[in-house]
């Protein structure tokens, strides 16, 4: 599977500092060559792995650590954030001019899956409402133009074509075409070679000149790694592309393409091939590429969500509380909103990292009660929450006819209050004192 070894290498790094309760600026650097090694393990660009390595360094060392995160949990951020800053942070769209015809230059060394990738893109492109034309300016192989042909029709796209002519006349009388027939955007897959020479280089060069692109897309196989980088950067200086559509990232790659194309050549990863059907094309999107290289999706939900929703000062203000037993209520309520924001208790539960989430998936785990506690609360008057011994047995009736509870109910969670209140007591006393999520 892709990305495989980079991953595992990259958790081993982390799981060292999992076991360390501060970080100190030497767990950091340690960690650090791991990940170095691990990047040039997986065919990351030198310099690219260098630079990553020294920013991710820079912010570790002496960051402001989150409350609610764990210095591993802390690091691991800073990776995923840095990792989807190397690959362009953003999603990368087509840029599709409002005068048609748009012209997307499809280029690419022989194999890389250029004339695959045209007929993904027009079949992408046509379920967006788009009605895309599909030239064949390959006229080396008398092949190419036939496959061109049977992705055309499987995409349902039509395709023009001229036989082995001038592949720039060819790419000018397409435009016309398309004009003539209502397309809106011109795909050309353009003649590879097995290795970048100066005619294939030039032929390109002026199918750009005659027709203008708006995209300039270079197919790179993410499987020939550090090659596919520098391929791509030299068709960069050569013709100016635009974007990279990066193919086979289903199959057993490295990492290497996907992480060092945009440091080196600047231009970003628009789409990636993940499959030899029609249908495998997605835009590419960094964070999800990160989250895959990490390996650890879960985890990273969870940080982000943690981070998001528990808000350090407001939890800080709970703690607080909390140790001088003035938790009420009104507060679980708080806490407990917070919690349903994250999902599901289940789904909490299954983001704890560590395995916690396998010990506990057995445990009774009701979203409903927890629905239940809320409507209850909601249906008590603030005075109420504050005071929850003011409610008497009329008020407690009431209470559970408007959150559609029983009384047991009702009685039950402020029995369950009431021990709670005990426990902060003894939290608030001194040499007692812990970090903790109150609620949870
Ligand atoms: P071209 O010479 O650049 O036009 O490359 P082709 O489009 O002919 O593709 C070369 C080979 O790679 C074909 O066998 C494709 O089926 C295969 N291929 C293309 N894209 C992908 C992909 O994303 N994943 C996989 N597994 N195979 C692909």
């Amino acid at each position: 599977m892709a990305f495989e070894g980079l991953s595992e290498k990259l958790s081993a790094a982390f799981k060292k500092l999992k076991q360390k309760g501060k970080l100190g600026e030497k767990d950091v650097k340690t960690a650090m060559r791991e990940v170095r090694l691990a990047l040039l393990e997986a065919d990351v660009n030198y310099k690219v792995a260098k630079q990553f390595v020294d920013a991710v360094t820079e912010r570790a060392v002496g960051a402001a650590v989150f409350e609610s995160l764990t210095p591993a949990q802390q690091v691991i951020k800073i990776v995923h954030e840095e990792l989807i800053s190397l690959m362009g942070g953003e999603v990368s769209r087509l840029h599709i001019p409002s005068k048609p015809p748009c012209v997307i230059m499809m280029c690419g060394l022989q194999g890389s899956g250029k004339t695959t990738h045209s007929g993904k893109l027009g079949k992408l492109l046509k379920s967006q409402g788009h009605r895309p034309l599909l030239v064949a300016c390959d006229v080396y192989r008398p092949a190419a133009i036939k496959q061109l042909q049977v992705v055309g029709e499987q995409a349902g796209v039509p395709v023009f074509e001229m036989g082995q002519g001038d592949p720039v006349e060819i790419a000018k009388k397409a435009l016309g075409h398309a004009k003539d027939h209502g397309n809106d955007i011109v795909i050309l897959d353009t003649a590879g070679r097995l290795h970048i020479d100066e005619a294939l280089m030039a032929e390109l060069a002026a199918i750009k000149a005659a027709v203008g692109p708006d995209e300039i897309l270079l197919v790179i196989d993410s499987m020939t790694g550090q090659d596919a980088v520098s391929v791509a950067e030299s068709f960069n200086q050569l013709l100016e592309i635009t974007g990279v559509v990066l193919t086979k990232l289903d199959g057993d790659t490295r990492g290497g393409a996907a992480l060092s194309v945009k440091a080196v050549t600047g231009k970003p990863i628009k789409f990636s091939g993940t499959g030899e059907k029609l249908d495998d094309l997605e835009p590419f999107y960094p964070d999800r590429m990160a989250s895959r290289i990490l390996g650890m999706g879960d985890v990273l939900t969870f940080i982000e969500k943690a981070q998001t929703q528990f808000d350090e000062k407001q939890q800080k203000a709970m703690e607080e509380k909390f140790r001088k037993n003035k938790f009420d209520l009104e507060d679980m309520l708080v806490q407990l909103d917070q919690m349903r924001n994250m999902g599901s208790l289940q789904q909490i539960v299954s983001m704890l990292p560590g395995g916690i989430g396998n010990k506990l998936s057995g445990a009774d785990l009701d979203d409903r009660q927890m629905d239940q506690v809320r409507a209850i609360i909601c249906s008590m008057t603030p005075e109420e929450r504050a005071k929850p011994k003011l409610i008497n047995p009329s008020r407690k009736r009431r209470i559970a006819a408007g959150s559609g509870t029983r009384v047991e109910d009702v009685n039950r969670l402020l029995k369950q209050f009431e021990t709670m209140s005990k426990l902060m007591k003894q939290f608030s006393r001194p040499g007692k004192r812990r970090r903790m999520m109150p609620f949870m």
